[in-house]
C-alpha cells in the first residue's frame, strides 16, 4: 500500500537522506496507528499523499520528512522534543510551522482581504517550505473533500480559492494552483462544473482532429528547421475557462483555446527561431504575441505566446518554451530545490529569483536574491506584525507594537479616546506586545480626556508618538507653559522648596526618562494642561534633590502646613491644592456657578459662569471649578442707585445690620446730569443667599432705583 512512496524515495534521494526519510515514514506511521480519516481510510494515507505530492515537486528531504510528520504534534501524543531528538531542529521547525498555520481560520472573501490573509499566512511561516507543505496538505484535503459535510466543503473551497490557490500562483506552482482551482469549482459551482466537464470533453473530442493537425504541422516545422522539440496539445484547466466564460460573458463555443498547444525546445534561441518560423507559416493575430522570456511574469513564468490563424481558418494559441522554463512554469519556487544539486543552474535560478522581491512586495527591504533565499528560511517579517480587527480586517503594525499603536492606526480619535484593549477577547494591559494573528479590540470612552503622557513610552511606532504629541501640542498652548511653571513653583513652595533649586539639567534628565519630556517648556506645558500632574513631576524632582541635598524634615514640614491654611475655597477639577484668584469683574461668591479661567501669565482666575467678560473667551482656557470646603467670608461688590437725595448709605447699612453683614468699603458719587446718587459698596458676607436677602431688604425702600452686582 505504501510501497510506491518508499520506492520513489529510494530512487530519488541519496543514501543518507533516504535513511532519515524512511525513519520519518515509520515514525509517523506508528504515531497515527489506529487513526482513521473521514473516508474511513487509515489516517496515515494522508501524510503519505502529501509527501508524494512534495516528492513530485522535487522538494528536499527535510520538507518531505516534515510532511510525513506534519500532523503528529496536533493529532498524536508525540511531543516536540520527540521530533527534535529523532529528526533534529530543522525538521521540527517545519512541522511546527505547518501546525501553526493550521490554526489560522480565514473568513473574509473580499479580494483585498484575501491578499492580506496571504500576508499573514506567509508571515507566520518563517520558512517558505512550510507554505509549500501546507499547499500540498491542502491539495490532498481538497482531493478528498467529498467525505466532509456540505458546510465544511463550502468553507474549505472558498478559503482555497481566496488564499491557497492564489498563493500557489504567486509562488509559480501552477500545477498545484490549477488542480486546486478545478477542485474548488466542483464545490463552489457544481452545476457549472458538471456542464464544463461534459461539454469541454465533447468539444475537445470534436476538435481532436484539428488539434492533431496543428500538432503535426508544428512537428513538421520543427523538423524542417532542424530543431529538436516536443509538441503537446493539452486541455486547459476548467477554472480558467470558467473565469473566461463568467467574466467575459462568453459561451463555450466562443472560446477557442480550450486546448493549449505547447512546444518544448532546448534553448532560448530556438524559442525565438521557432516563433519566426510559425509566423511564416500562419498569420499571427496582432497584440497576441507575448514575450515572457524577455519579461518574465512576477511568478517566474517564462514562455513565448502567440495566437495564429491556421490555414484552415481556425484560431489557435501556441506556447513556446525551454525545458527549464516549462519546469519553472509547473513548479515555480519549488523548482529551487530541484535545482539545488546543480550549482550552475542553482545560481541562475537565484538570479531569476530576484523578481520575487516584487512578488512578495510586502516583505520589502531585501537587497539581493541571495538574501532573499536566506530570508526564505529566516524571519522575513521581522519588521512588521500583522493583526486583526474584530471585523477581520488585517492591520500591519511595526514589530513589538502595542494596543496603543493599533488604536492610533485605526483612527486618531480611537487612539485619543482609548481607555483599554482586548486581545483575543481578553482585557490586557495597554503595554502588551502584539503578536501575528492577534485579534485586537480597543475600548474607548467618550469621557476620556485624551492620551496619557505615559503612552509616549508605550507606543512603538514613531507615527503613533507623533499623533500623541500632536494631541498634547494642541492641548498645550503657550500659556500652559506659564501656568505649568507657576503651578510647579507654587506647589514646590507649598512643600518648602524653591523650585529653582530643584530643577537643573541633571534632575530634568531624570524626570524625562520617566515622562518623556524633551524640553523644559514641554514639561511646563504638560503640567499646565493637566497631561501630567504637578506631583508626578515635583515628587521626582524632590526625591532627586533630597538624595543630593538632604533637607531638615522639620523646616519643610512647618512651611508646608503654613501655606495650606491659605489654600482651599475653590477646587479646580484635576488639580490638587491649586491657588486661584477671584475675578474682580464678577466677584463670584460661594454658591455661584463658577468656572476657572486660565489667564495669560496669571494662573487661574475664578469667574461666575455667566460673567459677560467670559462670553467671548476661548473655551479651551476654561477649567471646571467648584466651591469646596470654604469656611471664611467673602467680599462682594454691589452698586446701589438712588435719587439725588436718597439716603442710600443709611438704607444699606440698616439692611446689613439686620442681616449681620459687614460693610468693608463705601464709595459714592452724585451723577448730577441724571440726578442720581451712585454708591458702590464692598460687603463681607458668608453665603450666597446673603446677597439676595440684602437686595430684597434694600429694594423695600421705594426711592431706590437699582441695586446690582456690577460687572466691570
Ligand atoms: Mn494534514
Amino acid at each position: 500500500m505504501y510501497g510506491e512512496i518508499l520506492s520513489k524515495i529510494s530512487k530519488l534521494y541519496p543514501e543518507n537522506e533516504r535513511e532519515i526519510l524512511e525513519r520519518a515514514f515509520y515514525f509517523a506511521k506508528e504515531a497515527h496507528d489506529g487513526q482513521k480519516r473521514a473516508s474511513g481510510e487509515e489516517y496515515f494515507t494522508h501524510p503519505v499523499a502529501v509527501a508524494t505530492i512534495l516528492v513530485g515537486l522535487g522538494m528536499d528531504y527535510q520538507t518531505v520528512s516534515a510532511s510525513f510528520l506534519h500532523d503528529v504534534i496536533e493529532d498524536t501524543p508525540v511531543s516536540e522534543s520527540d521530533i527534535r531528538d529523532n529528526f533534529g531542529d530543522e525538521i521540527l521547525q517545519l512541522v511546527l510551522g505547518v501546525t501553526k498555520l493550521d490554526k489560522i481560520e480565514f473568513k473574509s472573501r473580499e479580494e483585498e482581504q484575501a491578499e492580506n490573509f496571504k500576508k499573514i499566512f506567509v508571515s507566520m511561516a518563517k520558512d517558505i517550505r512550510v507554505i509549500i507543505i501546507k499547499l500540498a496538505d491542502r491539495l490532498h484535503n481538497m482531493r478528498s473533500l467529498n467525505y466532509l459535510s456540505h458546510e465544511r466543503q463550502q468553507r474549505m473551497a472558498h478559503e482555497t480559492l481566496d488564499i491557497y490557490a492564489p498563493l500557489a500562483g504567486r509562488l509559480g506552482i501552477s500545477q498545484i494552483k490549477c488542480e486546486l482551482e478545478d477542485l474548488c469549482l466542483k464545490y463552489t459551482d457544481p452545476e457549472y462544473y458538471e456542464y464544463l466537464s461534459v461539454n469541454i470533453n465533447d468539444k475537445i473530442h470534436e476538435r481532436r482532429e484539428f488539434v492533431d493537425f496543428v500538432v503535426n504541422e508544428l512537428k513538421k516545422i520543427l523538423k524542417d528547421s532542424n530543431i529538436e522539440g516536443d509538441v503537446f496539445g493539452r486541455p486547459k484547466h476548467f477554472y480558467s475557462i470558467y473565469k473566461k466564460m463568467t467574466r467575459q460573458g462568453k459561451s463555450l463555443d466562443q472560446i477557442y483555446d480550450l486546448t493549449a498547444v505547447r512546444v518544448i525546445v532546448s534553448t532560448v534561441d530556438e524559442c525565438y527561431e521557432l516563433l519566426g518560423k510559425i509566423h511564416k507559416e500562419w498569420k499571427p493575430i496582432p497584440g497576441r504575441i507575448k514575450d515572457y522570456i524577455a519579461m518574465p511574469k512576477e511568478n517566474l513564468y517564462q514562455s513565448l505566446h502567440t495566437t495564429v490563424v491556421t490555414s484552415v481558418g481556425k484560431i489557435f494559441e501556441i506556447q513556446i518554451r525551454t525545458k527549464e522554463m516549462n519546469h519553472t512554469a509547473e513548479f515555480g519556487i519549488a523548482a529551487h530545490w530541484k535545482y539545488k544539486e546543480n550549482k550552475e543552474s542553482s545560481d541562475a535560478f537565484d538570479k531569476r529569483l530576484s523578481w520575487i522581491r516584487e512578488v512578495m512586495e510586502w516583505q520589502g527591504g531585501l537587497s539581493n536574491s541571495t538574501e532573499f533565499i536566506e530570508s526564505l528560511k529566516g524571519e522575513v517579517y521581522s519588521t512588521e506584525v500583522l493583526v486583526f480587527t474584530p471585523k477581520g480586517e488585517v492591520i500591519s503594525l511595526i514589530k513589538d507594537a502595542t494596543p496603543i499603536d493599533f488604536a492610533y492606526r485605526i483612527h486618531t480619535e480611537v487612539g485619543n479616546k482609548c481607555v483599554g484593549a482586548k486581545v483575543n477577547g481578553k482585557m490586557v494591559p495597554i503595554t502588551t506586545t502584539l503578536n501575528v494573528g492577534d485579534v485586537v479590540e480597543i475600548v474607548t470612552s467618550k469621557l476620556s480626556k485624551g492620551p496619557s503622557w505615559d503612552w509616549l513610552r508605550i507606543a512603538k511606532s514613531p507615527g503613533t508618538r507623533a499623533k500623541i504629541k500632536a494631541f498634547f501640542k494642541k492641548a498645550m498652548q503657550a500659556d500652559n507653559e506659564k501656568l505649568g511653571k507657576s503651578m510647579l513653583e507654587a506647589e514646590a513652595k507649598n512643600r518648602g522648596y524653591n523650585f529653582g533649586d530643584l530643577l537643573n539639567p541633571v534632575s530634568f534628565e531624570r524626570v524625562s526618562q520617566r515622562l518623556s519630556f524633551s524640553t523644559y517648556e514641554e514639561m511646563y506645558a504638560a503640567v499646565g494642561c493637566g497631561a501630567v500632574s504637578v506631583n508626578q513631576v515635583l515628587l521626582k524632582l524632590i526625591d532627586f534633590y533630597r538624595k543630593e541635598t538632604p533637607v531638615p524634615e522639620k523646616i519643610a514640614e512647618t512651611k508646608y502646613k503654613k501655606s495650606t491654611e491659605h489654600a482651599g475655597g475653590v477646587k479646580i477639577k484635576g488639580f490638587d491644592n491649586f491657588l486661584v484668584r477671584f475675578a474682580g469683574c464678577c466677584s463670584p461668591v460661594p454658591g455661584d456657578d463658577i468656572i476657572g479661567y486660565v489667564s495669560r501669565g496669571r494662573g487661574v482666575t475664578v469667574h461666575r459662569r455667566d460673567c459677560p467678560n467670559m462670553r467671548n473667551e476661548d473655551p479651551a482656557r476654561f477649567l471646571e471649578a467648584e466651591w469646596a470646603g470654604f469656611t471664611g467670608s467673602y467680599n462682594v461688590s454691589i452698586r446701589v442707585i438712588g435719587g439725588e437725595s436718597t439716603p442710600v448709605l443709611v438704607y444699606v447699612s440698616n439692611a446689613c445690620t439686620s442681616l449681620g453683614l459687614f460693610i468693608a468699603s463705601v464709595n459714592g458719587r452724585i451723577d448730577s446730569k441724571n440726578h442720581q446718587s451712585i454708591v458702590d459698596f464692598t460687603i463681607r458676607l458668608n453665603k450666597k443667599e446673603d446677597v439676595e436677602a440684602l437686595f430684597t431688604k434694600v429694594k423695600q425702600n421705594k426711592d431706590i432705583i437699582d441695586i446690582y452686582r456690577p460687572q466691570t
